[in-house]
């Protein structure tokens, strides 16, 4: 960490100053010139907040080296974490596609849309049992009636699955019966949830907020890395934008940076990203392009009569093209899909 000194500090405040390092175990040095005060903070600084140090008189500037999120960086661990789910890689070559509704409604439809799914060349099965829904009214989701029926079309189909928690006290639940955990976008700075999720061993994805900067979003990874679980996949579904022709808008850099800035895997989704299923083929393998490791499409049987998300979601037939038109390109991007 670099912090540039006001050039007219007093004694006193630099003294302040370098008290406030030494007593945190921390060295400085200086490197100032005739134009510059700067003094360079040597040791771990991630603990120690910007705005603490900004609350000291005589301080101008700081200017962070190293990165806050340590374990989520790829400074520190420069291999990729691939990340293995009842045998399927998330990560490395493998393009993982996750699909399936976005509520669980019946089992007649998580039945038919997971065997569809299955039959289309999706690995994974996704289906909302706990939904957050903007208004109190609309559906809720059939709670821990559709986790069940999300294991009947688990052991019908052996996809494992992924499905969105909404809070602390269902982690037992979902430790036992869930595949991947997912944290949905309205809760990446549910900052409980997140230690929680820390101290268990199971896969998280972890979807960036709605107006998450990336250093949020990893600041937020890191919460559950700290705690001692590294199973965490990052997942870009669009961002709050000033634009309303689509829900949000898809960051297919997000992916770039995310990559570059972490090692692990990140995938994209594409369907809550533009909220219009139209759109979601071509985004989708966008996102193959750009690197992603895999994507979770929402998928429905009959998107006109769907309880949430029907206008993004893909009729089986259309995501049967998508999957073939995948598999045709990955090899161009280095990838498989197995
Ligand atoms: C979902 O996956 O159905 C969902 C609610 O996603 P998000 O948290 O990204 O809005
Ligand atoms: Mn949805």
């Amino acid at each position: 960490m670099i912090i540039k000194l006001k050039n007219n500090i007093s004694d006193l405040d630099f003294k302040r100053i370098e008290n406030f390092f030494i007593k945190r175990g921390l060295k400085l040095k200086d490197a100032s010139s005739n134009e510059v005060k700067l003094i360079g903070v040597i040791g771990d600084t991630k603990s120690i907040m910007e705005s603490d140090i900004m609350a000291l008189e005589g301080v101008e500037h700081i200017t962070r080296i190293q990165v806050p999120y340590k374990k989520a960086s790829k400074v520190f661990k420069p291999t990729p974490t691939i990340i293995d789910v009842s045998g399927i890689k998330i990560g490395g070559d493998n393009f993982v596609v996750m699909a399936g509704p976005c509520s669980v409604e019946s089992e007649e439809q998580i039945l038919e849309v997971a065997e569809a799914c299955k039959k289309a060349g999706a690995q994974i099965l996704r289906g909302g049992a706990f939904k957050p829904r903007t208004s109190p009214y609309a559906f809720q989701g059939l709670k821990l009636e559709g986790l069940d029926l999300l294991l009947k079309a688990k052991e019908k189909t052996g996809m494992p699955i992924i499905t969105e928690i909404p809070s602390v006290d269902l982690i037992p639940r979902f430790v036992k019966d869930v595949d991947i955990i997912q944290v949905g976008a309205r809760n990446m700075q549910n900052y409980q949830l997140l230690k929680a999720l820390g101290e268990i061993d199971k896969p998280i994805l972890l979807k960036r907020g709605l107006s998450a900067t990336y250093d949020e979003w990893l600041m937020a990874v890191e919460y559950i890395l700290a705690g001692g679980n590294e199973k965490v996949i990052l997942c870009e579904r669009g961002i709050r934008t000033f634009e309303s022709y689509t829900r949000n808008t898809l960051d297919l850099q997000a992916v770039l940076a995310a990559k570059e800035l972490s090692h692990l895997p990140v995938i994209v989704d594409p369907s809550h990203a533009s909220g219009r299923y139209e759109m979601v083929p071509q985004l989708a393998k966008a996102s193959l392009a750009v690197g992603a490791d895999g994507l979770i499409i929402e998928v429905h049987n009959n998107p006109e009569f769907a309880l949430s998300d029907g206008a993004q979601s893909l009729k089986p037939e259309k995501f049967s093209i998508l999957m073939k038109e995948l598999k045709e390109l990955a090899p161009y991007f280095k990838r498989e899909i197995k």
